[in-house]
């Protein structure tokens, strides 16, 4: 099979390799579906940030894949040949305190902690070896394009706003209207929020959330972002705001731009943010969380949320290749004039 590598200087080598073949708990997985992060872009692509065990190790690349079991290895429990799936994008070791938890993303254990995509082959190819204990069941009524998105992007988003709560009585503030602002716009509303602020940079960006009304208000970042945010809101700013930019400024703002009692949770990562804690939060009541990937028990929540609510992430994808243009799609996907960039195989091209 071919599988896509990155160097780490913004290109992409093709190499041909085995098909793996699955081992004791283990499930070959034909590829459907596999989009691109900005992880992906911001520590591999471009270069390798991080080092050790945390860096890219040279592997397939591909945090975000979806596709269907076609061979079992022994001692499988639950999923058979045929089944469509996602991967919950981390594998743990099963037993550390955090995976007990059902969160494998922070698992510690130097030797089994191994994300798919980073440390162990990820989903550019047209096969993936995966773990059977990080599927979970995708139904029908959801594409493999929208099952690529729910571990890292939609999962991620859910997680912290299940953390700072949503309901009709919020405005929100999303910084940075990238696939996972943009997601953090379409769960929003879902989840009751009918007064939605976007800010970002990207014109291409900007427009995509209002035409897909993920946002009710779109603005350009700048310095009055924090006044224009307040006159919306009726002088007061909003109830909850969310980061998902990264950026040092568009965090200030997110802080500034919520009203007292207000919850703000940061998603974005890497970066800094410089503000003052007496005026800024302490003396307005406010709360900071941050928030890390999700578990897979409350992936498996967001699936059966997403068929309720007939929410498609593959919405949010602009744009499809096939694996042999999968430089195109870093490529496009490292310019950020783009919704959600995907690989796709099959009935999903
Ligand atoms: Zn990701
Ligand atoms: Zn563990």
């Amino acid at each position: 099979m071919i599988g896509a590598y990155l160097p780490g200087n913004s290109t992409v080598v093709m190499k041909e390799v085995p098909v793996p073949v699955p081992g004791h708990g283990e499930v070959l997985l034909r590829m459907k579906a596999s989009t691109i992060c900005g992880s992906d872009i911001r520590c591999i692509y471009h270069e390798h940030l991080g080092k050790g065990p945390e860096g890219y190790q040279g592997v397939i690349a591909g945090h975000e894949p979806c596709g269907q079991v076609v061979k079992v290895g022994t001692g499988c429990r639950q999923f058979a040949e045929g089944d469509r799936v996602i991967v919950y994008h981390i594998s743990g070791c099963g037993i550390c305190n955090d995976c007990r938890r059902g969160y494998m993303i922070s698992c510690t254990s130097q030797k089994y902690r191994r994300a798919y995509g980073w440390q162990r082959d990820g989903g550019m190819a047209e096969f993936l070896l995966a773990e059977e204990k990080d599927l979970i069941y995708l139904p029908k009524e959801l594409s493999y394009a929208d099952g690529a998105q729910v571990a890292c992007g939609f999962g991620t988003v859910y997680e912290g706003l299940e953390k700072i709560g949503i309901s009709g009585n919020d405005a929100v503030l999303i910084t940075g209207l990238g696939p996972v602002g943009l997601a953090t716009g379409a769960l929003c509303r879902k989840l009751g929020a009918n007064k939605i602020i976007g800010i970002d940079v990207v014109p291409e960006r900007m427009k995509l959330a209002l035409d897909l009304k993920l946002c009710d208000e779109v603005l350009a970042s700048g310095p009055d972002n924090v006044e224009e945010v307040r006159r919306l809101t009726g002088g007061n700013g909003v109830e909850r705001a969310v980061d998902c930019s990264a950026n040092d400024q568009a965090r200030a703002t997110a802080i500034r731009a919520t009203r007292k009692w207000g919850r703000i949770v940061f998603l974005g990562e890497g970066g800094r943010v410089e503000f003052n804690p007496s005026p800024d939060i302490i003396h307005d009541q406010k709360t900071i969380y941050g928030s890390w990937v999700t578990s897979t028990w409350l992936m498996d929540e967001l699936v059966e949320r997403l068929v309720r609510w007939n929410l498609h992430p593959a919405d949010l994808v602009t744009h499809r290749f096939a694996l042999d243009k999968v430089d195109q799609a870093y490529t496009l996907m490292a310019s950020g004039k783009c919704g959600k960039v995907a690989v796709c195989f099959d009935e999903e091209l």
